[in-house]
């Protein structure tokens, strides 16, 4: 499995830095946000390092595949029934972890303009 030892997101499933685990796969982790942007925010990632959607998607779509299953099941314990995934891609689209992560949010309205 590919790690990067300088990755925030490696540490967090090599166990060096704490999270509050959702769920956990042999292939993903969910931990909460630590500065959510909405009353339910968890992020879902893969164990393996990757640095965005397209490089997964690339290197080990089965991967993909999973994340975004297992970002399914994540919602799916809490009992959503509807939420926003969101992978940012690039740190113009603002990515500042660059590694992978599907975030997964509810509790407030997404819509715009809100209503
Ligand atoms: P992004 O800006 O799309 O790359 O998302 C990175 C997310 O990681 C942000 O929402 C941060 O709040 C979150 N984050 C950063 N450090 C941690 C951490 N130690 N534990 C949990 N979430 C974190």
């Amino acid at each position: 499995m590919t790690t990067n030892a300088d990755c925030l997101f490696c540490q967090i499933v090599a166990g060096e830095i704490p999270a509050d685990v959702v769920r956990s796969t042999n292939d993903t982790l969910a931990f909460h946000d630590v500065a959510p942007q909405a009353p339910t925010h968890i992020l879902v990632i893969p164990r393996a390092h990757h640095r965005d959607v397209a490089a997964i998607a690339t290197s080990d779509p089965e991967l993909a595949g999973r994340l975004l299953a297992d970002a399914a099941a994540v919602a799916a314990d809490l009992g959503l029934a509807e939420f926003r995934l969101v992978l940012n891609t690039g740190e113009s689209a603002g990515q500042s972890v660059f590694h992978v992560h599907a975030h997964v949010m509810a509790g407030r309205d997404f819509t715009w303009p809100p209503g």
